[in-house]
């Protein structure tokens, strides 16, 4: 019944996003898993030994789809041929045991090792291509103790079984703890792996609303998430950080004279080229319809004023006409260093006042909003004397 439960949900999973093959593989997995078990605790009990060779198919498929599934979700390809090669392997084997052997163990060993091996080298795999994270973690102990269990389970049972007479196999300590530990083990086994489908589900919604499909830059609400938080570090590590807002000039007419799929075109290609300019370490987000902000990290205002000057000038050679269409922008920018532990409101006013500067001063330009020259002077009002020692952050009209 458990495993019937982890086979309907990851198909009903499967079924809402099909691109998501995994979970397919899953559902099959732990479908075949329940049909195995079906098979092996309701049929009559004088199929003895060929019962092991029965449940030794559907065993064997489920083995494969969970670990077609667990290689898939982590973009690993399951090596299809090897696996066949050792499902193949088994059945040969298991036939060859039911023809010339005379003891049911040698029957169960076989079908252990068999599943044992593909999960031995879909851990391996597993444990080369996963993330560190305690989720990911979760499922590698899980599968280690799957793993490990196909091997020792067999082998501990027979200890406390005498030779097995193939008709009360399922009174058999071995049966006994295959009961048990599958009870226990697939909850926790169908558990790890649902863990591991819904946080790739939230990391997915996730992405969808924090990144703008448009520019590929963050999304406003993402931007603003993470400026809070680099603000926060800044001021532990004494750094100087400092932001940009830019807006394309005359975008009206953009969209008027070329249409609103060049303008959209536009905001796409200003968009790509501030996110290969800044550097790593940078935030950037699309605030508005064709506003954008950048965060400057590790930097003052003439830093963040030299950046905005390289995107100006980059911003000339953008082509965004298609061949036939010769479309230029210019785009005016805006910069404020961060006073102190000043808010991301009151520094965005900051620079957003100095984007309007550049607009009224003619556009195409980077103002600075003369931060130092601020600082100072609320400095000297305080002290009520001028000493003169203001260095000023004079505006870089372009
Ligand atoms: P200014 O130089 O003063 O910034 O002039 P402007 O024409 O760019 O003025 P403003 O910034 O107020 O205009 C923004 C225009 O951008 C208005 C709107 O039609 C357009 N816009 C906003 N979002 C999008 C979008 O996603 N796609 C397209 N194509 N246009 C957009
Ligand atoms: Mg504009
Ligand atoms: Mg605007």
């Amino acid at each position: 019944m458990v495993a019937l439960i982890f086979a309907m949900a990851f198909l009903v999973i499967w079924q809402r996003d099909r691109a998501r093959t995994e979970n397919l593989a899953l559902g099959t997995g732990w479908l075949f898993l329940a049909i195995a078990m079906l098979i092996s605790q309701l049929s009559p009990a004088h199929l003895g030994r060929a019962l092991v060779a029965i449940t030794h198919v559907p065993y064997s498929i489920a083995a494969l789809g969970m670990a077609s599934g667990i290689l898939i979700r982590v973009g690993v390809a399951p090596p299809g041929r090897v696996f066949l090669g050792i499902s193949l392997a088994g059945i040969c084997a298991m036939a060859l045991t039911q023809m010339v052997g005379n003891s049911i163990k040698a029957d169960l060993l076989i079908t252990n090792i068999t599943s044992g091996v593909i999960m031995l080298m879909t851990t391996q795999s597993f444990a080369a291509a996963a993330k560190r994270d305690g989720i990911e973690r979760f499922m590698l102990v899980t599968l280690i103790l799957v793993t490990a269990q196909f091997f020792l389970r067999p082998v501990l049972s027979f200890m406390f079984d005498g030779p097995i007479q193939p008709a009360a196999y399922r009174e058999s300590a071995y049966y006994m703890s295959l009961a048990w530990l599958f009870g226990f083990g697939s909850v926790l086994f169908g558990l790890a792996q649902l863990a591991v489908s819904m946080k790739d589900h939230i990391d997915a919604l996730k992405a969808r609303t924090a990144t703008d499909d448009l520019s590929g830059l963050l999304a406003r609400g993402e931007f603003e998430f993470q400026v809070k938080e680099a603000f926060a570090r800044a001021s532990t590590k004494g750094l100087n950080v400092a932001l940009v807002v830019c807006d394309l000039d005359h975008f009206k007419q953009v969209n008027d004279i070329w249409g609103h799929q060049v303008g959209d075109r536009a905001i796409a290609g200003f968009g790509g080229m501030i996110g290969s300019t800044v550097r790593d370490a940078d935030l950037a987000g699309r605030v508005g319809g064709e506003e954008f902000c950048i965060l400057v990290w590790n930097a003052t205002e003439e830093n963040a004023a030299g950046l905005s000057e390289r995107l100006r000038k980059r911003t000339m050679e953008l082509d965004i006409g298609d061949g036939a269409l010769d479309v230029r922008l210019t785009a005016s920018f805006g910069v404020a260093q961060r006073i102190g532990r000043e808010s991301y409101r009151s520094l965005f006013a900051r620079a957003d006042k100095a984007l309007y500067e550049a607009k009224q001063g003619g556009r195409n330009r980077v103002t600075s909003s003369g931060t130092s020259e601020e600082v100072n002077s609320e400095a000297n009002a305080g002290a009520k004397s001028g000493t003169g020692s203001a260095t000023s952050t004079a505006d870089i009209a372009a």
